[in-house]
């Protein structure tokens, strides 16, 4: 048997060894603020680290806060007089450049703040910020409700997603998740705790919604639900053709609800790529990847039908319509019947299965795009073909499907492309390993430059700016609102300075 004690000792060295390299500088609270302040190695090992795994941003100090009067506290103490610290809340820090970090200021731990209540009617659930989207699920689907707009991850918090804006296969149909908030309690920079929504200090709900952490902390939304159904019908379809592709997925998209689907993403399985077959039959893998060998691009349409037994027989109907309208490669369309949790919290399977193989905790250098539509071709051309499809080989997965313009609201922080009815989803979503971290940021940059040199208007989704002229650029005709809000929100510069706006 092994000698314990000098495992445990051994561990126990470790353990203070490694986080130990990381140093925070010492704030001090006073004992008025009756606040615990944690600054042991691991508790700022975590904080100082997100998804990304590129960026190391080490704070002062962690707090997880028993109550919102206790964020209140903090922040009416840090804005008084001189500055005394910045203040990140942190949902996930499934940020990828830092974006939920504080240099040397406080982290507020705001998973120590979740829970979901149900109205009565059933009509909506106020959540607590640091809530993760699974957990809303888990609490409103027991009811026979769920909210209507989901990411394609649900580990990540409401606080989090609400801040940036929530985007996934059901935009089209419901919108992104900011869309979809009746009311918020928010604590401003300032450490008032405001309740806000389009009729009541209508400034803020709309600055907090995208507003990037910037105006205040999300301690409490007000989310839409609908009824929960039971089942989802989960299709891929194959194309060989981008335009073919294209138009279906459009075609989908300006669809009725009864008629339509429920959820609709697509995909690019590339040659220089790992392209994973397993959603198909064993006896077409194969042919799968001699498809993809011969053509570079195979172009993967997934939708979704929801339903439970009084709608099953709307199901035999939307089949139909995608049998006979789409014009995927005969033959290659796959379907499963699972749990409408199931389908929700299916990346989950996949964190699991990268996990085991020790390929979660990489570097993600992602980049996540808006292109208009009438400029999709010319990327495909430009980025997908002449760029990623160049590269000696990729890691990760390319995701591009459209989404209706018309389910944003314009009032909200967030930004998306103007001016066409429909714009199109890319998430360009890369490993890679701290060798080769920075060759796939250069990828990066090529292709935002590829963009603006072939004037394809993008807009980034969960970018990360250090140059004030890009911030300015980014938000466009929405800057000048977006540095009011600050101003009048946050007027010392407090809140998630990790995104480096201010
Ligand atoms: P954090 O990273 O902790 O915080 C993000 C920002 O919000 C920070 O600036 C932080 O200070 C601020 N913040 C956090 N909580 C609050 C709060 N309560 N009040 C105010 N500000 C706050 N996004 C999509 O839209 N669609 C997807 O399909 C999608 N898929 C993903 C898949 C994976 C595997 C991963 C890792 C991420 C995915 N994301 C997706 C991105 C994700 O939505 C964002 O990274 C989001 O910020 C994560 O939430 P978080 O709780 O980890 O936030």
């Amino acid at each position: 048997m092994a000698n314990l004690p000098l495992m445990i000792t051994l561990t126990t060295v470790l353990i203070y060894l490694l986080p130990s390299c990381i140093k925070s500088s010492e704030i001090i609270l006073p004992k008025s603020l009756n606040l615990t302040l944690l600054t042991d190695p691991s508790a700022i090992s975590v904080a100082s680290h997100d998804f990304g795994n590129i960026t190391t941003v080490i704070p002062g100090g962690v707090i997880c806060p028993s109550s919102p009067v206790e964020i209140s506290r903090l922040l009416t103490y840090a804005s008084n007089g001189e500055r005394k610290f910045q203040v990140a809340a942190r949902g996930q820090g499934h940020s990828l450049m830092g974006q939920a970090g504080v240099p040397d200021g406080v982290i507020i731990n705001m998973t120590c703040l979740a829970g979901v209540v149900v109205s009565d009617d059933m009509k909506y659930a106020d959540v607590a910020g640091g809530t993760l989207w699974v957990d809303v699920l888990k609490n409103t689907a027991e009811k026979g409700v769920s909210p209507v707009s989901w990411t394609d991850y649900l580990h990540v918090s409401v606080g989090g997603t609400l801040s940036n804006a929530g985007i996934g296969g059901e935009v089209f149909r419901n919108g992104p998740q900011i869309s979809n908030v009746l009311e918020l309690d928010v604590i401003t920079g300032k450490g008032e705790m405001l309740a806000c929504s389009p009729q009541l200090n209508s400034e803020l709900f709309y600055g907090v919604l995208g507003g990037l952490g910037q105006f205040g902390i999300i301690t409490r939304a007000r989310i839409v639900l609908n009824h929960a159904p039971k089942r989802a019908k989960w299709f891929r379809m194959l194309y060989s053709d981008f335009t073919a592709f294209t138009k279906d997925q459009e075609r989908l998209i300006s669809m009725a609800n009864d008629t339509g689907v429920d959820y609709l993403e697509g995909q690019l399985f590339m040659s220089n790529g790992v392209v994973d077959t397993s959603f198909f039959p064993q006896s077409d893998q194969s042919k799968i990847a001699d498809l993809v060998k011969s053509h570079g691009i195979i172009y993967v349409l997934e939708v979704a039908k929801f339903y439970d037994d009084p709608t099953l027989p709307i199901i035999g109907q939307v089949v139909d319509m995608l049998n006979k309208t789409l014009s995927y490669l005969p033959g290659f369309i796959s379907m499963h019947d699972v749990a409408y949790f199931d389908f929700l919290n299916r990346v989950k399977a996949e964190e699991d299965k990268l996990r085991s193989l020790g390929l979660w905790e990489v570097p993600h250098p992602w980049l996540n795009l808006y292109v208009p539509k009438s400029q999709i071709l010319n990327f495909h051309n430009g980025v997908v073909k002449d760029i990623l499809l160049k590269q000696n080989s990729t890691s990760g997965l390319t995701l591009l499907y459209p989404s209706n313009r018309n389910k944003w609201d314009n009032r909200m922080s967030a930004m998306v492309t103007d001016e066409e009815d429909v714009v199109y989803i890319i998430g360009i979503l890369q490993s890679a390993t701290p060798q080769n971290v920075q060759e796939v940021e250069s990828l990066n940059d090529s292709i935002i430059r590829v963009c603006k040199d072939s004037g394809i208007k993008i807009k980034q989704y969960l970018m990360h700016y250090t140059r004030k002229e890009d911030w300015v650029e980014h938000f466009g005709t929405k800057w000048s609102d977006f540095s009011k809000r600050k101003d009048l929100f946050d007027p010392k510069k407090l809140l998630s300075p990790g995104q480096d706006i201010f």
